[in-house]
């Protein structure tokens, strides 16, 4: 979104770019056949996304130096950890310790550190993961745009409010002239760097017809899409990426093989985790997590979530709660605990603490206000905004009461910026050098 800084290119070897932002030098992928060494680009999630001149970009870095600086130390002083002389258990703080050193836990320690419930004992953890994402990604953070493009779906997800079960949601599906004008919205007016187009698994669209409006956004509005269709196959993801997609964002949402069967009914998880893989064989960055909360789900299975997603070489974890929509057939369940949700991107953020980006997704904001700020602060370094036109995004229904489905772009962008800037972070996603 327009919270984004260009950078220089400071050297170019073969496909990667070397960019330097105020003197730190970061690595991007580059696409894009006319970019040389001198040149601004911007670039987000890891790719270039476009060049600009030199004259806007000198006039929009020289807003941004001072800010730049300042908001490092905001975020130094907010992830400050001092373990020593702590009041606590003395096997929570060797633990921590070494977690804070970049050393491996093990599965014991790290279930430890899962089923701590006391406060003070959780901040501690909180502040060792939010040291370490500032250890290794400073105060780097990415916003993405998400397009909800329809909530059509085939698929019986016994937990999701847009699946076959909901009989009483109206359905919805944008025409392509729709999409595009989304799309050009939130790159051309408002400066999304990087799109995540998703919708229910939705025949309606064809793969020919999903990969002409990619490349069209592509040719039109130069962004790093992610593509979140569900299972639309390994022809389908291959088209997608020669289309121009770049990223899924897709969830096996539980690595419980029996849990996953008897939440999908007639799917395997076996399936799901083809897709993924092969995804990321054919050069896709993955998006990928679970549900925190769902029924009979154990603190194992969890641990289990966490390090697959790692295995699985997810560019971004996405863990969120289960909400329960009243239209499911889990509809009587409670839903997930804020506190356990923020525990799993703790234990993310120590599990992977070098590579991996950290959201904090739109589910977890619903469960409370400050959300999105404790998140931040225990680990997390991404958002995703809803850039879905405001009149369908009650009807994307996946639980109840969704956080920002009423708030325009623009109040969203303002409050996002102003939360980041309130905890000292830029918008400089790339792997540091
Ligand atoms: N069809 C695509 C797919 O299969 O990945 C994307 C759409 S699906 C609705 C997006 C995500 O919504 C799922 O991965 C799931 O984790 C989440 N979701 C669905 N129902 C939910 C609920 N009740 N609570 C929290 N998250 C939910």
């Amino acid at each position: 979104m327009c919270y984004a800084i260009p950078g220089k290119v400071e050297g170019i070897v073969g496909n990667t770019v070397i960019v330097d932002y105020f003197g730190e030098k970061r690595r991007a992928l580059n696409e894009l056949t006319q970019v040389n060494v001198g040149d601004y680009i911007y670039a987000q999630g890891g790719f270039v996304v476009n060049k600009i001149s030199s004259s806007e970009a000198e006039s929009i870095l020289s807003l941004w130096k001072e800010t730049f600086f300042r908001l490092q130390e905001v975020d130094l002083k907010l992830s400050h950890l001092q373990l020593k002389d702590k009041d606590v258990n003395k096997v929570l703080l060797e633990i921590l310790d070494k977690a804070s050193q970049s050393n491996e836990l093990t599965r014991q320690e790290l279930l430890y550190l899962l089923r701590l419930e006391d406060k003070r004992q959780l901040d501690l953890l909180f502040k060792t993961a939010n040291f370490l994402r500032q250890k290794y990604h400073k105060n780097s953070c990415c916003v993405h745009g998400i397009i909800e493009i329809s909530n059509y779906c085939i698929r019986g997800c016994q937990y999701c409010g847009i699946s076959h079960y909901n009989k009483e949601l109206q359905r919805y599906r944008m025409t392509k002239n729709e999409i595009l004008e989304s799309a050009q919205v939130a790159v051309q007016e408002y400066g999304f760097k990087s799109l995540v187009l998703q919708s229910g698994e939705d025949p309606g669209y064809s793969i020919d017809e999903l990969a002409d409006i990619i490349k069209e956004i592509k040719d039109k509005f130069p962004t790093l899409i992610f593509i979140s269709f569900g299972e639309i196959g390994i022809d389908g993801l291959e088209k997608l990426y020669s289309a121009g997609a770049r990223g899924l964002l897709m969830r096996f949402e539980t690595s419980n093989p029996k849990l996953y069967e008897g939440i999908h009914p007639g799917q395997t998880l076996e399936s799901r985790l083809k897709h993924i893989k092969k995804a990321y064989e054919m050069g896709y960055m993955i998006i990928t997590g679970g549900l925190i909360g769902l029924p009979g789900q154990s603190k194992e299975d969890i641990l289990n979530d966490i390090l697959l997603a790692q295995e699985l070489h997810a560019e971004m974890f996405s863990f969120g709660p289960f909400i329960p929509h009243p239209y499911t057939p889990l509809s009587g369940l409670n839903p997930a605990d804020q506190r356990e949700v923020i525990k799993v991107l703790a234990l993310a953020r120590i599990i992977d603490n070098a590579h991996a980006k950290i959201l904090v997704t739109t589910a977890l904001e619903t469960l409370s206000r400050e959300a999105a700020k404790s998140g931040m602060l225990a680990g997390a370094n991404s958002l995703m905004l809803n850039a879905t036109p405001i009149a369908y995004r009650p009807l994307y229904s996946i639980y109840p009461n969704r956080a920002h489905q009423s708030e325009d772009i623009v109040f969203q962008i303002e409050s996002t910026v102003s939360l980041l800037r309130s905890l000292g972070r830029a918008p400089t996603d790339l792997e540091l050098i």
